[in-house]
């Protein structure tokens, strides 16, 4: 079939290459002219595990090319899928891209004659495919869906950092469809997968996804609740506590890794649609008291490393504090609504001397979550701990992992750590004599 998928980003090109991947013809939308050539050209324009060798694969067959033009790719495409941004701005949901980039769409299929499907995958809040795309699209295109245009919604579950392989290997595919001949349209996209098809209404399928993303940020805010009652009662160690936890039969492999203390949750999924769906409720007259906890747990977290330092060296001013870790978690370049930033944030205010390293974060802070930040940014960990007078561990990546208690002792002035994600073993590294203190550990 032929696909033209709307947006470049995380989802956008993931769904692109991925479904090329499975024999389709795909076509992927961008805007930024610079980020169409360089997908062109086999580099892509964020890490993604394995994304950039699947998209010169797919390139290399002639399945997939970027292209900035919206009415060429959309009017020959079967399918049309929109993959663009929905933040959260105000506790409100902003639909301008969704809307401008549905405007965009039906505009290119004025003149198209055969039938088209459209499909949201951006998470919208419901009846948002409903009331806002499915008007966009009649009053643009002149058409009408259930006619000659077909309409679904079908949301997106994909995990930054594991991204490809689950787009390869999707659990379920949920089809929110406006009626059946666009749901059976859209389904053949994926026929060749031995897997579950919910059919559902466009409605149904919107709150599916923040059921989802509601569901995993509960358990994170409830572990990081646990975490601030186990530093409370002296012996109580949450990662013990989570070991046993974990192996209760109810408890499933997938669902164990939200059930863990650390940071709090971030990233450009979670912290948005928690409060877009807190918006939505309170809009509808709903009360949500477990959602509300469960964001303001969250945005106090990182608070709680700070406190943490500064119970243990102090007050911060002039001190010299190295960050491990900015991304919101291992294998993503991603920094959005990332933990780190917050505590970053914090120590700012606090008047420290903050040093950053990140695996995949570059010297030359171009991030725009980075930029006017009044840190130092390292290319290697040494240079940020150098005579660090304290350390946080903020992202839980594999080399970080590896560090040994002799490695922070050698370089830092005093071996203050914070273990932001419980990566090290408390005993080993207490017993070498660094100060280590973490999340859900009570402080002797
Ligand atoms: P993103 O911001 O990385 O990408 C959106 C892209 O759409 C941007 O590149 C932007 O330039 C492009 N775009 C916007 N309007 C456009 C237009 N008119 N024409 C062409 N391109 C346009 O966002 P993302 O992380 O890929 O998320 C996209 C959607 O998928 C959001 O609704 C998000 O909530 C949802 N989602 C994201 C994830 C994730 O892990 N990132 C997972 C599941 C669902």
């Amino acid at each position: 079939m032929k696909i033209a998928v709307i947006g470049t980003g995380y989802v956008g090109l993931v769904t692109a290459v991925s479904l090329a991947s499975f024999g389709h013809n795909v076509s992927c939308i961008g805007r930024n002219k610079d980020k169409i050539g360089q997908i062109n050209q086999g580099k892509a324009p964020f890490y993604e595990p394995n994304l950039q060798s699947l998209l010169r694969s797919v390139l290399l067959r002639k399945r997939i090319y970027a292209t900035a033009d919206f009415h060429k790719s959309v009017a020959q495409s079967d399918i049309s899928i929109l993959a663009v941004g929905t933040p959260t701005i105000g506790g409100r949901i902003d639909l301008s891209e969704v809307k401008e980039a549905s405007e965009q769409l039906g505009r290119a299929l004025r003149h198209r004659k055969a039938y088209q499907v459209i499909v949201v995958k951006s998470t919208v809040i419901p009846m948002t495919t409903e009331e806002v795309v499915k008007p966009i699209l009649e009053k643009s295109s002149s058409k009408k869906i259930g006619k000659e245009l077909g309409l679904c919604m079908s949301p997106e579950f994909l995990r930054e950092g594991n991204a490809l392989e689950d787009a390869l290997y999707p659990d379920r595919i949920i089809i929110g469809q406006y009626d059946v001949r666009s749901g059976e349209t859209f389904s053949q996209l994926y026929k060749k997968l031995n897997i579950p098809f919910v059919f559902t209404n466009l409605q149904t399928a919107e709150m599916i996804k923040y059921a989802v993303n509601g569901l995993f940020a509960t358990l994170i805010s409830y572990s990081n609740e646990i975490a601030r009652i186990s530093e409370a009662v002296d012996g109580v160690d949450v990662v013990d506590v989570w070991r046993g936890v974990h192996l209760d039969r109810r408890i499933s492999a997938g669902t164990s890794h939200y059930i863990y203390s650390g940071a709090g949750f971030g990233g450009s999924c979670l912290p948005k649609d928690t409060k877009a769906l807190l918006g939505f409720a309170k809009k509808l007259g709903i009360e949500t008291n477990l959602l509300k906890s469960v964001i303001d747990i969250n945005t106090a977290q990182p608070q709680r490393l700070v406190t943490m330092l500064k119970n243990t060296i102090g007050n911060l001013k002039g001190k010299k504090i190295a960050i491990l870790g900015l991304t919101f978690k291992p294998n993503t370049d991603d920094l959005r609504e990332s933990a780190s930033l917050a505590v970053v944030d914090a120590l700012i205010k606090n008047e420290a001397r903050v040093f950053c390293h990140d695996p995949m974060i570059p010297q030359k802070r171009q991030t725009p979550e980075l930029v006017d930040l009044p840190i130092t940014l390292t290319t290697n960990l040494e240079d940020a701990l150098k005579d660090a007078d304290g350390a946080l561990v903020l992202t839980a990546w594999n080399e970080y992992k590896k560090l040994t208690p002799a490695f922070f002792k050698t370089h830092m002035k005093n071996p203050v750590l914070i273990d932001g994600r419980r990566i090290y073993s408390k005993a080993y590294f207490i017993d070498s004599g660094v100060a280590y203190k973490g999340i859900g550990l009570s402080t002797p």
